[in-house]
């Protein structure tokens, strides 16, 4: 039994396949996948990035998480999660699972994977651009 597959709803359903297949792949290797994030709102996006400030996870701003688009998940190999998230070479090859299917890592932070290419739809920062003076 694969846990977390519920997050699989209100993501991208062709992204959700994907993500099924890689997950349903990891479990054949005895990897244990938990399907640790799907969706996110803008609310739960900005808690989140509150705490990476103050040296939590990696987060993005709220805004800028493919999460909020259906388009990123979190999946952390089993042993990680009972391991009080301290990764091994499992998460190393659930990783090669995600990646080899086509879908996009980000450096430094080893259970995402997301919609490849997605990231250059969002806008680089929430701040304001500048006026322009004419
Ligand atoms: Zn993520």
């Amino acid at each position: 039994m694969i846990r977390g597959l519920v997050k699989l709803r209100g993501l991208d359903p062709r992204f959700a396949r994907v993500v099924q297949y890689c997950l349903e792949k990891a479990d054949e290797q005895g990897l244990d996948p938990v399907l640790d994030y799907g969706i996110r709102s803008h609310a739960e996006q900005a808690v989140l990035y509150q705490r990476y400030l103050r040296g939590g996870p990696k987060a993005a701003p709220p805004g800028l998480s493919l999460h909020q688009y259906g388009l990123a998940v979190d999946v952390y190999a089993g042993s990680v999660v009972r391991n009080n998230f301290r990764y091994d070479s499992n998460q190393d090859k659930l990783r090669a699972i995600f990646l080899g299917a086509g879908l996009e890592g980000v450096s430094g932070d080893p259970p995402h994977f997301q919609y490849p290419g997605a990231q250059r739809l969002l806008p680089r920062s929430t701040r304001r651009p500048r006026a322009r003076r004419r």
